[in-house]
């Protein structure tokens, strides 16, 4: 598939440590035209509220139309991205077209909460709440339109830090989710120190339901927790009606996963909120 396409082109040379660190070279030497080009796309993956028809929000992903290679995806270049600092100017693409993109689709009527993705090398940018606040200005975006989605081990590099730039965002209007959950190295009641309105269950929890007993168990504690504390949760990483089923069961509110829908062009995340609008929208256009 064209995933598998778009992470190959990089991997043409041989797995030899010189010819990593050539095409690590390389990838930044694209990303840079990338970036003055602006070569990048957001993808919008739909959220599903469950017992909810209509979609109000969808998680941002970024992708990279590489002039040869065509779509190249983030796990192909984020390390290096990060690595190069170049994140931080890509990020500045992203937090400008996500922001643009809930505005306008706001404007029409549709209110959809985009999630977008900051990696822990954003948060360490010294001007990064100057640039957010700037970017809603100029996108005259609703903050509450827009929500920012962090793993544990990014904000655990420099928590206190960390933990203020959250506040202060939360200040502004903005939601804070916290990424990948689970997968990382603090204890489930570390939770409650942190600034975060929603817990995202990481997908290779999900992917272990309903057989596998440990995923059950732990799934079952983060929900049940989450709750306790009073934050929304979402599965993610939802592939199949089992797994949804489950979920169900456990009064896990929101899910995300191919199941529903895979992350979506503009155009084609248009056709799907239209196939799902609301029936008394529906009915009269
Ligand atoms: P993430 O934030 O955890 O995003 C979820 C990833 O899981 C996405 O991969 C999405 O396409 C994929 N996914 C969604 N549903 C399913 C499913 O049912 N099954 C499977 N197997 N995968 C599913 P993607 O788009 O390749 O992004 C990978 C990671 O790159 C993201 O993980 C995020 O950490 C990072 N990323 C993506 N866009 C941005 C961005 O704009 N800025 C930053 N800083 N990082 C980004
Ligand atoms: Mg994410
Ligand atoms: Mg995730
Ligand atoms: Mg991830």
């Amino acid at each position: 598939n064209a995933k598998e396409e778009g992470k190959n082109d990089y991997r043409f040379f041989t797995s030899d440590m010189n010819a990593r660190a050539m095409e690590r070279l390389r990838i930044e030497t694209d990303l840079r035209k990338a970036i003055e080009e602006e070569q990048f796309q957001l993808y919008f993956q739909p959220t599903k509220h469950l017992g909810q028809e209509f979609i109000s929000s969808a998680e941002a992903l970024l992708r990279w139309q590489h002039p040869t290679y065509g779509m190249v995806y983030p796990d192909t270049f984020m390390s290096v991205a990060e690595e190069s600092g170049l994140i931080n100017q890509i990020g500045k693409w992203v937090f400008k077209s996500g922001m643009a993109q809930a505005a306008k689709w706001h404007s029409q009527g549709k209110r959809v909460q985009i999630s977008i993705n900051v990696s822990g090398r954003q948060l360490r940018q010294p001007h990064l709440i100057d640039e957010i606040m700037t970017q809603l200005l100029e996108t005259n975006c609703d903050p509450t339109l827009i929500e920012f989605e962090l793993t544990e081990s990014a904000i655990l590099e420099f928590p206190d830090k960390a933990i203020e730039i959250l506040r202060k965002l939360r200040a502004q209007g903005f939601s804070i989710a916290l990424d990948d959950f689970g997968t990382g190295y603090s204890s489930l009641s570390y939770l409650k120190q942190l600034p975060v309105d929603k817990v995202k269950i990481d997908r290779s929890f999900i992917s272990g339901l309903p057989d596998d007993k440990d995923s059950r168990i732990l799934v079952e504690a983060i929900i049940a927790l989450s709750h306790k504390m009073g934050l929304s949760v979402i599965a993610e990483g939802v592939e199949n009606e089992e797994q949804l089923d489950f979920l169900e069961t456990q009064k896990c509110a929101k899910i995300q996963g191919y199941f529903y829908s895979r992350p979506l062009s503009v155009d084609a995340f248009e056709d799907f909120v239209r196939r799902h609008s609301h029936p008394l929208s529906s009915s009269s256009n």
